[in-house]
């Protein structure tokens, strides 16, 4: 960082922190592939604003589509009450595009928010106390999410949270025992991302599918990173033959502004209208501007060619991506986890990679695997340069 800059200053002193050392970049543009800082630098952006950016920055037709909604109109009414044609739109486009079974969508601010709303969804429907969810699974920073979250150095400093959860080991056979019939739901990534990118066995999910039919437990699917082709097809859930109760998205779902949704059957949803009426509130979840730049954004994307070309640029990085200090690499689609020996080795290489200008991060639950999750526009010659970035920075 800077320490002449003035903005650096009252970044430090008035933007509330979270990180002991922030990047503290100032960037003052974006577009496509790349973020700009004020020197005029450019920077490869390898993750894609944290699996927001599919599309790449400032898509034309997003922007085009912000501003011909912001000469209609912006906030109107709390969540739910009038009829806002991009919400509508929105809404339609994705139904389109899910199982029928997930015909209703409740769109929120954020992947948190989407969280918690399955997770009174699921109480509200089955009337059941517990919820089970995985070790090393990521879904939101909320309390209910946070009381999810698998990993106890996060939850620990914020007890009490949550009682009724059980956490359980993913892909383990055992894990299902614990969902019995007072399970309300079980919340599940279909790509564990922030463990550093791990799949579920296709046979295992199956099984956790028929179990939760067995019990009675909805089923949800976090495709808040998985979601919008990052694994190779529209959806992650699509490679494993089988349908959640729930679904949540986020991040993409924006199109680079802030949007969460929980999806589920229109019977299922018909749960927060009654007893409490209003059973969800929310004033500005589905904002006009944000749907009609989500909508725009999935359009670009199921009309381009990105989602056929995520399995060839995966193999494409893996390929270029051999070194002796590699550890392991692991992906689904462009969600990419390059492993090395520790966190200190990877904190050098990406400082390395963000001096050469590209810009890329660690996994929370796996600091020693740098993140590769470029938007899905990203060229041949874009894979290339960045790994002779990354390869140089070894
Ligand atoms: N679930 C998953 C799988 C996520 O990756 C995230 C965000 N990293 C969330 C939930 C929470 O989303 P948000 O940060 O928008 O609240």
């Amino acid at each position: 960082m800077n320490p002449q800059s003035d903005t650096n200053r009252l970044f430090l002193r008035h933007v509330a922190q979270t990180s002991p050392n922030p990047l503290g970049l100032e960037i003052v543009k974006a577009e496509g592939l790349y973020l700009y800082d004020r020197a005029g630098k450019a920077y490869i952006d390898l993750i894609g604003g944290i699996i927001v950016c599919n599309t790449g920055h400032r898509h034309p037709r997003v922007v085009q589509a912000i501003k011909d909604q912001a000469d209609r109109y912006l906030h109107l009414l709390v969540y739910g009450e009038l009829v806002q044609s991009p919400q509508v739109e929105y809404a339609s486009l994705l139904a389109a595009h899910l199982p029928a079974s997930l015909d209703s969508v409740y769109f929120t601010n954020s992947g948190t928010e989407a969280t918690e709303g399955a997770m009174k969804l699921a109480k509200r429907v089955t009337g059941r106390p517990e919820i089970v969810a995985f070790n090393q699974s990521y879904h939101g920073s909320t309390q209910g999410a946070l009381s999810v979250m698998g990993d106890e150095y996060w939850r620990n400093a914020f007890r009490p949270l949550l009682p009724g959860i059980r956490h359980v080991e993913y892909n383990s056979p055992a894990a299902l025992h614990a969902i019995t019939t007072q399970t309300a739901c079980v919340i599940i990534e279909t790509v564990q991302a922030e463990r550093g990118v791990y799949l579920p066995d296709k046979n295992w999910l199956l099984q956790l599918r028929q179990h939760c039919n067995a019990v009675g437990a909805l089923l949800v699917f976090d495709e808040i990173q998985a979601g919008f082709g990052r694994t190779g097809t529209l959806w992650g859930f699509q490679r494993y033959d089988t349908v959640p109760d729930i679904l949540l998205l986020g991040k993409a779902l924006g199109g680079g502004l802030p949007m969460g949704a929980f999806i589920a059957g229109h019977q299922t949803m018909q749960a927060l209208t009654g007893d409490p009426v209003l059973g969800h509130i929310t004033t500005f979840g589905g904002h006009p501007l944000c749907c009609a730049a989500g909508l725009a954004s999935m359009q670009v994307l199921l009309e381009s060619n990105w989602i056929a070309d995520v399995a060839r640029k995966e193999i494409l990085f893996r390929s270029l991506l051999v070194h002796p200090a590699i550890r392991s690499v692991r992906s689904c689609g462009l969600l990419i986890a390059v492993e090395f020996d520790s966190f200190e080795q990877n904190k050098r290489i990406i400082d390395a990679c963000i001096t050469a200008g590209l810009l890329t991060d660690w996994y929370l639950f796996a600091p020693q695997c740098l993140r590769i999750a470029p938007p899905l526009s990203i060229t041949d010659a874009l894979i290339h340069q960045a790994c002779s970035i990354i390869l140089s920075a070894l």
